[in-house]
């Protein structure tokens, strides 16, 4: 794996997955809590619209309360019912238009003798030749419809020293009520109160227009056998929070329930759940997308890190990669900005190969140096494994080697090569009578002698302490016979001087030909050994051939 890709890998699971965890588990979280927050809104709301419901029930008791108090009207009305003259009901009549000239939220008074029989009203108010008290008696205050006005009413009796004078029934304008289901303040788009009663049959019956159903005031119901709807609930005096409950239209909702025991009138809050859920979705889009971002941004962030980590690692690794393969020794790249401990092993790296350079060329110089040397040794030492130190001729390795050659040649070509060796004479005596140095110098000279008296085709070499051997390649016998006869007579005239005494030395030659169809070469040496050994016994100082060989 990559050091790129690991830290890429690590920053992403050090960073963006708990970031991502952390987020996701706060979205679910505040989900719940916003949906929690609604709940909680809607039961607010909804407990503070019915404390204000209550607020004007009591207003309207309090109302009644009053005109139910004046003593005239109560003391006509008892004469009215003992009487029936007119001027009784005319003053009862101006009495409740007095009571109600400065109260605008009444909509009208009437009046009713003590058996329920209307007396007299207020302008407007519907003539009604009796008042159902028994209706009354359980709940004094309730909802009605008149020609298509809804009305609260509000039956109070009036008694006058423990007897029962009649009835004053007021009408309240619902104003109050409607200003209610029309501030829809904390239910969103889709929210709306729902006030209802029980009709006859035991149903709801919504007592305010709706939102979804403005004519449903006194004309829409719903059956009590619905249980789960929200109003259902709430006439049946539970007060609670549904959720994913059907409305009248069967819509689900979040609803809060309310009951209000001294009217019997159920009150709802509700919204739908389609609102809710996504006033919770764009929440969470909301968050969803932040969360998003921030991973996003850890992952640029992470990936950018690795790479400003990893980078110039990489570079290096090229570097280094080239360096090795193909050998040279360049450079690092320049780093000058990037972390500190690539900056300072690019610095190594550079001054590493500084040294390596300057030692790379020392070593050059050294090398061509020793090579030299070595050479000259080489040479020196070819040399002197070919070369008599004494005499600087050939020595016998080096005769060997060249002998064999010729004989091959001499074979292939079938051409005549002449071997002679050569033994200076009594040479031992030199030695003795003039000393070893002296010896020496005899050998230097002979030596240099028989260079001289050869051609450069001639091998000459010193094969033993005072023996040379002479190969003569494609040669006549006759020619090298007249030859060595000269060789022979020039040494013996060779003279030197030991102490302040001149002699003189001689040498006696052995001569062997090399024959086509000779096997070996050291036939041919033993024959030459033999012509050599023939001239000491006669007598030393001559040539001799090789028996075998003598020209006829
Ligand atoms: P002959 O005529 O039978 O060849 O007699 P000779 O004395 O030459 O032969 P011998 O083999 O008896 O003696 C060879 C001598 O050469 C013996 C040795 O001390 C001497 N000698 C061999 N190599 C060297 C050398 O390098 N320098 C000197 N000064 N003497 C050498
Ligand atoms: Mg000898
Ligand atoms: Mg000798």
């Amino acid at each position: 794996m990559k050091l790129k890709h690991l830290l890429i890998a690590t920053f992403i699971l050090v960073t963006a997955l708990p970031l991502f965890i952390g987020l996701y588990s706060l979205n679910s979280y505040m989900g719940v809590q916003y949906r929690e927050q609604v709940k909680s809104n809607l039961s607010a709301i909804s407990q503070i619209a019915k404390l204000r419901i209550l607020a004007g029930v009591e207003r309207a008791n309090d109302n009644v309360a009053q005109i139910a108090s004046r003593t005239q009207l109560r003391r006509l009305l008892v004469l009215w019912n003992d009487t029936r003259d007119a001027q009784y009901r005319a003053q009862l009549t101006r009495i409740i238009n007095d009571a109600a000239l400065d109260r605008s939220y009444l909509r009208s008074i009437g009046v009713f003798d003590h058996q329920g029989q209307f007396v007299t009203a207020t302008h407007g108010f519907e003539k009604l030749s009796s008042l159902a008290s028994a209706q009354f008696e359980d709940r004094p205050i309730r909802l009605e419809q008149h020609n298509g006005v809804v009305q609260l009413s509000r039956v109070a009796p009036l008694l006058l020293d423990g007897r029962l004078a009649g009835y004053v029934k007021v009408d309240f304008s619902t104003q109050f009520l409607n200003q209610l289901v029309r501030d829809r303040t904390g239910l969103g788009q889709t929210g709306e109160w729902l006030i209802a009663m029980q009709d006859d049959n035991g149903d709801a019956l919504f007592a305010t227009p709706l939102k979804y159903d403005p004519k449903a005031a006194f004309t829409r119901t719903v059956a009590f056998t619905q249980g789960t709807v929200p109003i259902i609930q709430a006439l049946s005096g539970n007060e609670l929070v549904l959720e994913q409950s059907p409305d009248y239209r069967g819509v689900p909702v979040l609803a809060s329930t309310r009951y209000i025991d001294q009217l019997g009138w159920g009150l709802v809050a509700k919204m739908d759940e389609s609102e809710v859920n996504a006033m919770v979705y764009a929440n969470r889009t909301v968050i969803y997308a932040a969360e998003l971002g921030i991973v996003l941004l850890a992952v640029i962030v992470g990936v950018g890190l690795s790479i400003y980590i990893s980078q110039p690692i990489e570079n290096l690794k090229t570097y280094i990669e080239k360096v090795t393969h193909e050998g040279e020794l360049i450079d690092p790249p320049r780093v000058t900005r990037g972390w500190q401990e690539v900056r300072e092993l690019t610095a190594h790296f550079s001054y590493m190969m500084h040294t390596l350079r300057a030692l790379n060329e020392n070593l050059q110089d050294k090398i061509d140096e020793r090579t030299a040397e070595l050479t000259q040794a080489n040479a020196l030492l070819e040399k002197t494994a070919n070369q008599d130190p004494l005499t600087s001729l050939f020595n016998r390795r080096f005769f060997t080697l060249r002998f064999e050659q010729e004989l091959d040649r001499s074979t292939r070509y079938g051409c005549l090569f002449a071997l002679v060796l050569l033994d200076i004479d009594y040479f031992k005596k030199i030695n003795d009578q003039w000393g070893h140095d002296m010896g020496d110098e005899v050998l230097k000279e002979v030596a240099r002698f028989l260079l001289a008296s050869s051609r450069s085709s001639d091998l000459v070499a010193r094969i033993g302490g005072e023996e040379f051997c002479i190969l003569i390649p494609e040669c006549e016998q006759d020619k090298v016979l007249v030859y060595l006869e000269r060789l022979r007579c020039d040494l013996a005239e060779l003279s030197f001087t030991a102490k302040d005494t001149l002699f003189t030395i001689s040498a006696s030659f052995g001569v062997a030909f090399y024959q086509p169809g000779m096997k070996s070469g050291k036939v041919l040496l033993k024959q030459a050994d033999e012509a050599l050994y023939e001239a000491k016994h006669a007598g030393r100082n001559q040539v001799c051939v090789y028996q075998g060989q003598l020209p006829s």
